[in-house]
This record gives structure tokens, sequence and C-alpha cells, in this order.
């Protein structure tokens, strides 16, 4: 049965301080907060705060994830974090293709892959976000946008390795934006996206996969959009940042 996963992606947000308060709320909550077995909570702070956020982690029901990797193994690269570093840190997860770095930081599908090699080869799982901007939507071109993401960001894995995948639709249009997806366009989308898998890896390998819904996901909508059959859970922005914002979307 796959995963159902709630993963919190603070961004570039909170002082070292404010972290270390948010994971204390976040964990003592957690502990009296009655999750169902089958769902994960996964943080992701900002670099600086993973080794703080990893003390609480218990490889059970939390785990930390990172919000981005370098495409290269070592050497020459200044500002980079390998995913050796993350590795040897014991880091679990870690977000790829993130529509803000697709859109700032110049990263392509070509790039993502990459990341997504590097991750696999020291054994963290990629969440790897797709989704389409507003013009594409009105042009009803969202699933060829989504289906070249997911074909030229992860398609040359093989089956072994795409089992480690975790795959996040976030219609950019509702990212940080107060827009959400209606249930119905998150599913149609989930859907398609199982779909695509299936016909590239089977039946089995698109049944186990987790694929998350991301795009202005709050205590008030998650229940309804969680309750489609091929949404597993959320990639959380804004609510990630308010313990019990977080935690009502973990339990709904
Ligand atoms: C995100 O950035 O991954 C995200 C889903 O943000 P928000 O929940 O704030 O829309």
């Amino acid at each position: 049965m796959r995963k159902h996963i709630v993963a919190g992606n603070w961004k570039m947000n909170k002082t070292f301080n404010e972290a270390d308060d948010l994971v204390n709320e976040l964990m003592e909550k957690l502990e009296s907060t009655e999750l169902d077995p089958n769902t994960l909570v996964v943080v992701c702070p900002p670099f600086p705060y993973l080794e703080m956020t990893s003390d609480y982690s218990d490889d059970s029901y939390f785990m930390v994830g990172a919000q981005n990797v370098s495409d290269q193994e070592s050497g020459a690269y200044t500002g980079e974090v390998s995913a050796a570093m993350l590795e040897s840190m014991e880091i679990d997860y870690c977000i790829v293709g993130h529509s803000e770095r697709r859109a700032y930081y110049g990263e392509t599908d070509e790039i993502v892959a990459r990341k997504v090699d590097q991750l696999l080869k020291h054994n963290l799982r990629p969440i790897v976000c797709c989704g389409e901007v507003l013009e594409e939507r009105e042009g009803n071109r969202q699933f060829d946008v989504v289906k070249k993401q997911i074909t030229d960001g992860l398609f040359h894995l093989s089956a072994d390795e795409f089992s480690n995948v975790v795959i996040a639709y976030e219609p950019v249009w509702a990212i940080g934006t107060g827009k959400t997806a209606t249930p119905d366009q998150a599913q149609e989308m989930h859907a398609f996206i199982r779909n695509l898998i299936a016909e590239k890896y089977g039946d089995e390998v698109a049944e186990n996969t987790s694929i998350l819904y991301g795009g202005s996901c709050k205590p008030g909508n998650a229940k309804e959009l969680f309750a489609n059959k091929d949404v597993d859970g959320g990639l959380i922005g804004g609510a990630s940042l308010k313990a019990d914002d977080f935690l009502a979307i973990a339990t709904a």
C-alpha cells in the first residue's frame, strides 16, 4: 500500500531560533496527534537547519527532507550542497524541480533528471515537482506540460529506481496564491500521472507511487483534496510554517 505523505516546504523562512521553536512545537503536538499509521510527515527546512531538525527524526513517521541538491557529485561548485553530504547527515527526502527553482534558477527537466540520479545514488528519496502555469492551463496544455516534465525528468530510471520516487503535482497558479485546484482538477491530473507511470513501468509500480498535491493546501481544503483516490497527501508551503495548520493537514 502506498504511503500517504504530508511534506512541509519551509522555503527560505525562519531564523534558527524560530525554526527550533517550530520543530519543538511540531514534535510536542505530533506526540498527542493520532495520525493514520500509513501517514508519513516530512519537514523540509532550509539547509542550515537540517541537522537540528533531523535530531527529531525517528525513521518511522517523522522524516526530514532538503529543498534542493546539486546535480554534481562533488568538487569546485561554490555554494552547492551534494547528495553525498545529505546522505552523510541521514537526510531522507529532497524536493526537486519545484516551480520556484524552475522559474528563478533555470532548473530544467535535464537538471531535474541529474539531481534525481544523484539523490538515488545516495539513497535519498526525491520528491519531484511538476505542474503547469496559468497560461498553460488556460490553453488546456496542462497534460502535455506535466507529461513532458515527468518523461524528461524521470523516465530514464529503471522500475526499481523509480519505486523510490515521490511525485508532487503543483499547479503553479495555485502556489502561494490562495487559489487551490478543485478536488476534481487534482484527481484528474493525479490519475493522468498514475496512468503515465503505469504505461511506462506497469500497474504495480504505478499503484505504489505516492502522488502528492501542492498549491495553497490548507486545513480547510485538505480533507476534500486528500479524499480523492489518486491524491496521496500534500506538499505544503505556507501552511507548514504553523504547527497547528500543518498538523491539521496531516490528520486530514
Ligand atoms: C509549495 O511551494 O510547494 C506550495 C505548495 O506552497 P503553498 O502551499 O504556499 O501554496
